[in-house]
């Protein structure tokens, strides 16, 4: 059993924490509202005093939060976690963040380090089945990986600090512009006749196919599970896309990397959420195309 430090009970963190505590670890969580504490106090965590309290003595210390100003605080700034916490302890942020802060934050934690952002939404962090994208050093990464593996079933080291967030702007760019395009296929078919099912069974075998098509499919019908199902209910955000997207922007434009899809993804999805669309699936972009 380990002593796990956890600050972020959100929508992501409440349940990746509980599946540490059903696994018998000992967790001593954190968050700025009071409810989050509460849920995690029902599910058996010890709820702390502050960030830095959560911190102490732990074995490994986790952050789940919003962007990479919280993570900066939280580690380095008011927060005080990484100074708080043990000196041979690994400290985890599993936030979606720029690269540069987690590079920054990495380096100024004076602890080993990992940034190891996830996909697989709420439903993946309620089943385990996140998918780790694992940025630092090799040691600590393999002294992570048991704890990650209570939360998530894909775990890839992707390479030093900040790598992780890199792998993951760089998924989540694919992923924009394969459902947009998907999306576009669909209303072009329906304006020339084609029926849903038609393009799903030939572009599902062909050269077409992707992840947003054959898993994830903006129209509903051929994947039942899909968002479209359920009049495009999350899933996964419209806003959490853009939020990926301005980052994958960002690092583009530090890098010096031209990515003129993923530039025009971003402006896509933030029209889309400007029209009122912020907590719809990412996938309901089909409407706007549309026109609708
Ligand atoms: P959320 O807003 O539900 O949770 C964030 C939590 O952090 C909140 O409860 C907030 O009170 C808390 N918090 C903020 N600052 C704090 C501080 N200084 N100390 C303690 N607690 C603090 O967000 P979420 O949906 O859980 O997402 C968390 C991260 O995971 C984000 O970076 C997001 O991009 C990423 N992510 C989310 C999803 C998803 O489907 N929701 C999927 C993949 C990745």
């Amino acid at each position: 059993m380990a002593r796990i430090g956890f600050v972020g009970l959100g929508n992501m963190g409440l349940p990746m924490a509980r599946n540490l505590l059903k696994a018998g670890h000992q967790v001593a969580g954190f968050d700025l509202v009071p409810a989050a504490l509460e849920a995690f106090a029902a599910a058996g965590g010890n709820p702390a005093g502050s960030a830095a309290e959560a911190a102490r003595g732990a074995e490994f210390v986790i952050t789940m939060l919003p962007a990479g100003r919280h993570v900066r605080d939280a580690w380095l700034g008011a927060g005080g976690m990484a100074a708080a916490s043990d000196s041979g302890a690994v400290l985890i942020d599993c936030s979606t963040i720029d690269v540069a802060t987690a590079r920054d934050v990495a380096a100024g934690a004076g602890r080993p380090m990992l940034d190891a952002p996830v996909s697989g939404g709420t439903m993946g962090a309620e089943a385990g089945t996140l998918t780790f994208m694992v940025g630092g050093p090799a040691e600590a990464f393999a002294r992570a990986q048991p704890i990650l593996a209570l939360m998530g079933r894909g775990i890839v080291h992707c390479g030093e600090a900040g790598a992780g967030q890199v792998a993951k702007v760089c998924n989540n760019m694919m992923l924009a512009a394969n459902m947009i395009v998907t999306a576009e296929a669909f209303v072009l078919a329906e304006k020339l006749g084609l029926s849903h099912q038609a393009l799903f069974d030939v572009a599902g075998k062909s050269s077409g196919q992707s992840w947003a098509l054959t898993s994830y499919c903006p129209v509903p019908g051929p994947v039942p599970a899909s968002p479209a199902n359920r009049d495009y209910r999350p899933g996964f955000a419209a806003a959490l896309m853009l939020k990926d997207l301005g980052l994958s922007q960002d690092a583009a434009a530090t890098a010096g990397a031209e990515t003129p899809l993923g530039a025009q993804a971003l402006a896509l999805y933030r029209r889309f959420v400007e029209a009122g669309n912020a907590e719809v699936d990412f996938s309901g972009i089909i409407r706007m195309l549309r026109g609708g």
